[in-house]
């Protein structure tokens, strides 16, 4: 995807701020961040959302749930962690390429 944000930087034509990477996905830290620690999580492969699942990304899904945890514990946050995966216009997402948020480190408000 030409002009997608998350595209260029795991292409590395725009800059992040890296924490991991493998052959999968690639997590840095956002921008704006809304916790003490605030990463996301996203696959190089390119769907845009939920809606766009396919069981092809069966393995790739199950991969970065597994991850989470083990991404939340080399941050620090010992005492638990929040992920979030907006969906679409109405559920609040900003940039069409899938992604999981990773927050913690501080009191988060509640739902
Ligand atoms: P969402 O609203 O779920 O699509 O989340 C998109 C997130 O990407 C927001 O939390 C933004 O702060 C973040 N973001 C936007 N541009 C960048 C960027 N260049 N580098 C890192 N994070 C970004
Ligand atoms: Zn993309």
């Amino acid at each position: 995807m030409n002009d997608c944000l998350f595209c260029k930087i795991i292409a590395g034509k725009l800059p992040s701020d890296r924490v991991y990477e493998d052959e999968q996905v690639v997590v840095f830290k956002d921008i704006h961040p809304k916790a003490p620690v605030h990463l996301l999580v996203v696959p190089r492969v390119h769907f845009a959302s939920l809606n766009e699942l396919a069981p092809e990304h069966d393995a790739l899904m199950a991969h970065m749930l597994h991850l989470l945890p083990q991404l939340a514990r080399q941050q620090g946050l010992d005492n638990g962690f929040r992920t979030i995966i907006n969906t679409g216009p109405g559920g609040g997402q900003e940039v069409p390429h899938l992604h999981i948020h990773i927050l913690g480190g501080g009191r988060l408000p509640g739902f």
